[in-house]
Parts: C-alpha cells; sequence; structure tokens
C-alpha cells in the first residue's frame, strides 16, 4: 500500500490521507467520546483524596479481574493474597511486570473474556527499540484521547481547531526532492510536514507554508520545531504570529530548546510524555508544571532498591494503566526514569507534579545532506526485532545493532535497510550487525541511538 501511496500524485495523497484520518477520527472520536471528555474533565476539580479514591476504586476492580481472568497474573498473584492490598500505598506488594513479558507473550495479558480477533492491536517500539504489541478496544482508544484533549483544554488549545503536526510517519515520498512536504488531512484539519525533509535548503519552504496555513497549534517532536527556529535566527526570519500554541512530545524537551523555539514563535510550548501502553500520562499545565495525570493511571517513583524515592531524587518510573482492562498493565517497569517533586501547583489541578522526565534523552543521527533524524523506533514496528541500537562514528555511515528475534531473516534486514533509507535518506551507508544482546550502561537507560560526531 505505501508502495502505491507514494506513487499517486499530491492530490490523490490527500485524498488518501484524508480517509484515513476519517478512520482514525471515528476510532478516536466516535461515539461516546463526548461522555468520556465530559467525565475526564469532571476530574480536573477533584481533591488528591477524591483522585485516590478514583483510582482505587478502579485499580481493586481490575486486579481482582486480572488475577481471575489473564492467564498471567493467575500465576504470578496465586501466593499473593490481594485482599491484603487495601490502598494504593500497598502497591509494593504486588509483583513487578517486566516489558520481556509485554514483548515475549503479549496475549497472557489478555483478559480471557475477550475475543482476540476483535480486539484493535497497537504496534509500538518503546523507548528501547523492541517492538511491543497492545491489545484494546474501541472505547479505551477514545478515553485515551478524552485524556489526550483535556491535557489540550488544559493548554487552551482544541482538537478540533486547525493544526500542523511534525511527526514520524512517512507521509511524503523520501525521495521528492522539491516541496510541498506537507499533505493534508481535511476531515482533521490537520497539515502533516515531514521531519524527514527537513534541512537548511528546504526550511524555507516550510516556513512560508506555515506563515500561509495559520495553524492554531502545531504539534512537534521538538527536534524539528527546534531545527526550524534555530534556522530562522541565524537569518533574521520572524515567525512570530504564525501560531498561538505548540505541543511537543514523543522525544525529551531540552530547556534550551524550549527557549529558542518559544522565542521564535513567539508562543508558548506545552510538552506531554505518554506512551503507546496506555499506562502513564504526563502532561504540562498552562503554569509549566509537569502532572502526573493520576485519574490515567498509578504512578510510582521507586529507587534502584524498590523504595520509594522522595523530591529531588531521580527514580524509576513504575506504571499501572487504569484505561485499558483487556490487557492490564500491574506495576509496569516502563523503562524511563523522572526527578520527583513535591511542589504544589497554582493551575488548581491536584495531579502529582514532578520536576522532569529524562527518559528518552536520545542523541540524533547527521546525513550526509544535512538532515537531523531524532526518533528511528517506529522503523521497527512489525519486525521480528527484540532490541535495537544505532551507532554513528562518521558522517556518511551508520550501523544499526539488532538483536534478532524468532523469524528473522536476510530479508529482514534488507527490509529494515529500505524503512532506514526513507528517513536517513540515500547517501549514508546502512550496516546491520546482528548481536546477542545490547549492553547497557551502569544504571542507566539504554541509548537508542549513539554518536560519536561532534
Ligand atoms: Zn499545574
Amino acid at each position: 500500500m505505501e508502495k502505491i501511496y507514494y506513487r499517486l500524485p499530491v492530490i490523490l495523497q490527500n485524498i488518501t490521507l484524508s480517509t484515513y484520518g476519517l478512520y482514525i477520527q471515528k476510532i478516536r472520536h466516535g461515539r461516546q467520546y463526548n461522555d468520556f471528555l465530559h467525565q475526564v474533565q469532571c476530574h480536573l476539580g477533584l481533591s488528591k483524596k477524591d483522585l485516590e479514591g478514583i483510582q482505587w476504586e478502579i485499580f481493586r476492580k481490575l486486579l481482582a479481574d486480572a488475577k481471575k481472568n489473564v492467564s498471567y497474573y493467575r500465576e504470578v498473584l496465586k501466593d499473593i493474597p490481594i485482599h491484603e492490598v487495601r490502598g494504593v500505598d500497598d502497591m509494593q506488594k504486588l509483583p513487578l511486570l517486566e516489558k520481556e513479558v509485554l514483548r515475549t507473550s503479549p496475549e497472557s495479558l489478555i483478559d480471557e473474556r475477550c475475543e482476540k480477533e476483535k480486539l484493535l492491536l497497537i504496534h509500538t517500539t518503546g523507548t528501547t527499540g523492541s517492538p511491543l504489541k497492545i491489545y484494546c478496544t474501541p472505547d479505551v482508544r477514545k478515553k485515551n484521547y478524552a485524556f489526550y484533549n483535556r491535557f489540550l483544554l488544559m493548554a487552551g488549545l482544541r482538537y478540533t481547531d486547525r493544526r500542523a503536526t511534525f511527526g514520524g510517519r512517512i507521509i511524503v515520498p523520501p525521495d521528492q526532492p522539491i516541496p510541498p512536504f506537507w499533505r493534508y488531512s481535511y476531515f482533521q484539519k490537520n497539515l502533516l510536514f515531514s521531519s524527514y525533509h527537513l534541512r537548511d535548503e528546504t526550511i524555507e519552504s516550510y516556513i512560508a507554508k506555515l506563515r500561509q496555513y495559520q495553524p492554531h497549534y502545531i504539534d512537534s517532536y521538538p527536534s524539528s520545531l527546534y531545527t526550524i527556529a534555530l534556522y530562522s535566527k541565524k537569518h533574521g526570519i520572524d515567525l512570530k504570529g504564525i501560531t498561538e500554541g505548540i505541543t511537543t512530545s514523543a522525544e525529551t524537551l531540552f530547556n534550551e530548546q524550549r527557549m529558542v523555539i518559544e522565542d521564535a514563535f513567539g508562543a508558548p510550548v506545552v510538552d506531554q510524555y505518554g506512551a503507546a501502553e496506555m499506562c502513564i500520562f504526563i502532561g504540562q499545565c498552562a503554569q509549566g508544571r509537569y502532572h502526573v495525570h493520576s485519574d490515567y493511571a498509578i504512578v510510582e517513583f521507586l529507587r534502584e532498591d524498590g523504595s520509594k524515592a522522595i523530591a529531588g531524587e531521580e527514580a524509576e518510573v513504575v506504571c499501572t494503566g487504569l484505561i485499558n482492562p483487556i490487557m492490564p498493565l500491574i506495576r509496569y517497569r516502563i523503562g524511563d526514569k523522572v526527578v520527583v517533586s513535591d511542589e504544589q501547583c497554582s493551575c488548581g489541578c491536584a495531579f502529582p507534579v514532578i520536576r522532569k522526565v529524562i527518559g528518552r534523552a536520545d542523541d540524533v543521527i547527521i546525513t550526509p545532506e544535512g538532515n537531523k533524524v531524532g526518533r528511528l523506533s517506529p522503523v521497527l514496528k512489525g519486525f521480528p526485532v527484540k532490541e535495537a541500537q544505532y551507532l554513528q562514528d562518521a558522517i556518511n555511515a551508520v550501523t544499526v545493532r539488532l538483536v534478532p528475534d524468532e523469524g528473522y531473516s536476510a530479508d529482514t534486514a534488507q527490509k529494515i535497510v529500505v524503512e532506514l533509507r526513507k528517513r536517513l535518506g540515500q547517501e549514508i551507508e546502512i550496516y546491520v550487525e546482528l548481536v546477542e544482546r545490547i549492553d547497557q550502561g551502569s544504571g542507566c537507560k539504554l541509548k537508542t541511538i549513539i554518536s560519536t560526531l561532534t
């Protein structure tokens, strides 16, 4: 389908994207979505105690159902008297769920009362590059987007407003040399820009299009807007008035990036951190603080020895999703870290505050054409690969280290290289190296990209 899409004229690509957008819209915002949004909006006014009450009510049922109807939990909880878990503070009596379980046997985490064939399947790669499968229902997706749109509303933005997006999907043929480097999804009022064609020679066409389109807000990887903002600063191009708001996600937003982007566009940036596993949602409020949306998930911040971290400490995130009972993830080690805080926020919501998210602090790969490509994890979606890491020590070459999974063949490697070429261009040499495992530095998170370029 992708091959056919690339050969179509731009107008037909726009129609294809719009049709797909309509389908997505139906899943995300169809019937019942408004009820979910109303419900989660009401939670904004609740006290900390009331929110804990909601968490506990949902979790108590989730845990009992999991022990009864989910094969993985039936096994690991068989000797644990779950009636002794009497509140969120007792979570530590329950075992942790490793990512490896989700990767190798996702089916063992599905509620047996569901018919697997009727469920929605979401492919993701998470932050460590290992492909994962998440099962849910359309209602779970709608709930998920109700939470996302609550985050937008907190920042004074609406998903129904005209928006521009810079993301990981390849919506423009990789070898297209001239504009337009964007496509339009009509029903979503979304102008999708290609992050992969963004370089010094093309940036001005992006700026001209943004100025003409005047999106109400821009949703972007931090690195894409940072590239545009830096360029405009260097060449004295004014970006003010193009948009009223900016949201970022998927990569770590560094302070330097935020300052340069806000200064160039004259608009505030609100950052969001979530996961396709639907077990954590952290979003900045209008005051700029990072709030853990506690009606979406129970999030624990733990030290290396498993004890609770206190304000100021760097901690591992362990999360229990509350919105997807189809595939309950209880005390799931997602692999990211945050700096804990005990600050209160004056914005009015009682969600706990964290100082910052320090997961996802990846480097970028720089191509011979001068593109900076930050997020490569979408490349491996659906491939039989356990983990991946990218190494660059010369401008014209990159090595991909792969830990192969069952079903891997020489053909897989070729297909992965084809996918990588779409993002990294034709000039760079791509080497594939198969390894048994990828070493994790002492105590720190696995780095997906290691670059020694200065
Ligand atoms: Zn706040």
